[in-house]
């Protein structure tokens, strides 16, 4: 498949990068490590006449440790870095267990954070190519008035399937945003919308450059589990991601983050007034399970059928709970 006609810009800097957004962003894509946008260009999904370049940016592609203020990871940080991050291995475990299931070490030497956390939702009948669209007939998403997994609604339900957002939303990360107006930092739980086509809350002149890890989140346990068709490569069609602070035996805090099994990575609600100052055993990480199952809300926008998946989510999030406090 060929890719579309575009002009490629590269700036250098993060100003020459705004500039380029605030003149050409209504008809441009962001282009970090590629892995995900050029597949989707040359499926005709986009077809921008500008691709911003931002892979050579200076400055964005490093892990700093903030004395008493937590972990900073530039937008353009790789998969592979976070992966092996020594510091985030020891502070922010559930992060690199999560970094280290995206897709093949290939496509972690090349996709960015920034990407991840930006991924567009995927369907079934969308990640398709142009001539198998407009065979089956084009819907809300692109080019179309239809959803074929909902038919007869208006909403897009295609699902989010990043699989570090769930982790860093349970570290209650922020993220920066930069734009011609300036800097604003947003907790990433704000960042997504919950409507598969308009997925995520960023103007077409900004672009993310920053995730903070906060001091208070570091050290917790974390555990990340993930149901995929192809163990080596695939994107996940259920992921729970699992952060657990203990003390003396007892739950101190926790949160569970879950990913692709709705429009938006979700943290979700009620986990940690269920879990804290309790002692983990069997049954309360099975009723934890119960709890996160029905937060998922899968439809059939991927080869797996939605019950499977949403069963696999109560399975997975019992699991991930004993093995975080196995150890
Ligand atoms: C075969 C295959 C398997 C995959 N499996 C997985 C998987 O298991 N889990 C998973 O999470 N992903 C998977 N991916 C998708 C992809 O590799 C990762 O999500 C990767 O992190 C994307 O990062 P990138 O830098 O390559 O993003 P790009 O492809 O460059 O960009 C992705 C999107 O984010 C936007 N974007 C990128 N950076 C920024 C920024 N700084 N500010 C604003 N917008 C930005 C782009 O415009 C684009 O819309 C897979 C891809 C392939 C091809
Ligand atoms: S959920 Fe419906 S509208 Fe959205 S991509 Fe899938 S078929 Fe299209």
């Amino acid at each position: 498949m060929s890719l579309p006609h575009f002009k490629l810009l590269r700036p250098r800097t993060l100003d020459e990068a705004v500039g380029l957004l605030t003149k050409h962003g209504d008809n441009l894509r962001i282009l970090a490590g590629g892995t995900d946008l050029i597949p989707s260009m040359q499926q005709k999904l986009f077809e921008p006449e500008y691709v911003l370049g931002i892979r050579h940016m200076t400055g964005l592609a490093r892990i700093r440790e903030r004395q008493g203020s937590g972990v900073e990871i530039g937008a353009l940080t790789t998969l592979s870095a976070i992966e092996h991050s020594e510091i985030l291995r020891r502070h922010y475990p559930v992060l690199t267990e999560a970094a280290a299931t995206v897709a093949s070490p290939i496509l972690r030497n090349m996709g960015t954070i920034g990407g991840n956390i930006c991924l567009d939702t995927r369907c079934l009948w969308y990640n398709q190519s142009l001539t198998w669209r407009k065979a089956c007939g084009f819907c809300i998403k692109k080019d179309g008035d239809l959803c074929h997994v909902a038919p007869g609604g208006t909403k897009c339900w295609a699902v989010f399937s990043g699989d570090t957002p769930p982790a860093l939303l349970c570290l209650n990360a922020e993220i920066e945003i930069v734009g011609p107006s300036g800097a604003r930092r947003v907790p990433l739980r704000e960042f997504y919308t919950g409507l598969g086509d308009n997925y995520r809350k960023l103007r077409p002149n900004e672009l993310l450059t920053r995730i903070f890890l906060p001091e208070a989140t570091a050290n917790y346990r974390g555990v990340y589990r993930k149901l995929r068709i192809r163990g080596s490569i695939d994107y996940p069609l259920a992921g729970v991601a699992v952060a657990i602070k203990r003390s003396n035996g007892h739950i101190a805090d926790a949160r569970i983050g879950i990913t692709a099994v709705n429009p938006a990575p979700v943290v979700v609600k009620g986990v940690t007034e269920a879990l804290t100052g309790k002692v983990l055993d069997e049954k309360l990480a099975e009723a934890v399970g119960d709890l996160v199952a029905r937060t998922a809300k899968p439809l059939t926008t991927s080869a797996l059928t939605p019950e499977y998946r949403r069963e696999m989510i109560r399975v997975f999030t019992k699991r991930a709970l004993l093995a975080a406090v196995s150890n």
